[in-house]
């Protein structure tokens, strides 16, 4: 999956967690990809580990591997930002009836609203 092309921020969310494989061979013209933990658990088996995994990776567009040091997988970190703004929007909501920070914006994903991570905002009719 590739990060300009992330699917709506509800399903993203839903996916649970996602990694980063980056390669770095010469004119390889996948250099990064981002899979899902379902989409991980098809291409590594059931029960994968990145420890397990990691030292045997082959990128499959140009064959680079990593025992070459030529490709990486890492966590992604856009799920942890999510969650770090969660908490954030649910203090303010707490304290101030509504969300003081500006919304998040991710790569790929776009803006993020408190719908979008399960939280009612009161609205200023009431
Ligand atoms: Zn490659």
């Amino acid at each position: 999956m590739d990060r300009t092309r992330l699917p709506p921020v509800r399903q993203f969310i839903a996916e649970g967690p996602h990694y980063d494989l980056y390669c770095y061979g010469e004119g390889c013209p996948r250099p990064h990809m981002m899979i899902n933990a379902a989409q991980a658990e098809r291409l590594f088996g059931a029960g994968w580990t990145l420890a397990r995994i990691r030292p045997r990776l082959k990128c499959s567009a140009c064959g680079a591997r990593a025992r070459d040091k030529k490709v990486e997988i890492k966590p992604d970190t856009l799920l942890d930002a999510i969650s770090r703004h969660r908490e954030h929007l649910v203090k303010e909501i707490a304290q101030y009836g509504r969300p003081q920070t500006q919304p998040l914006v991710l790569p790929g994903l776009g803006e993020i609203t408190p719908a979008d991570l399960g939280l009612k905002v009161p609205s200023n009719d009431a």
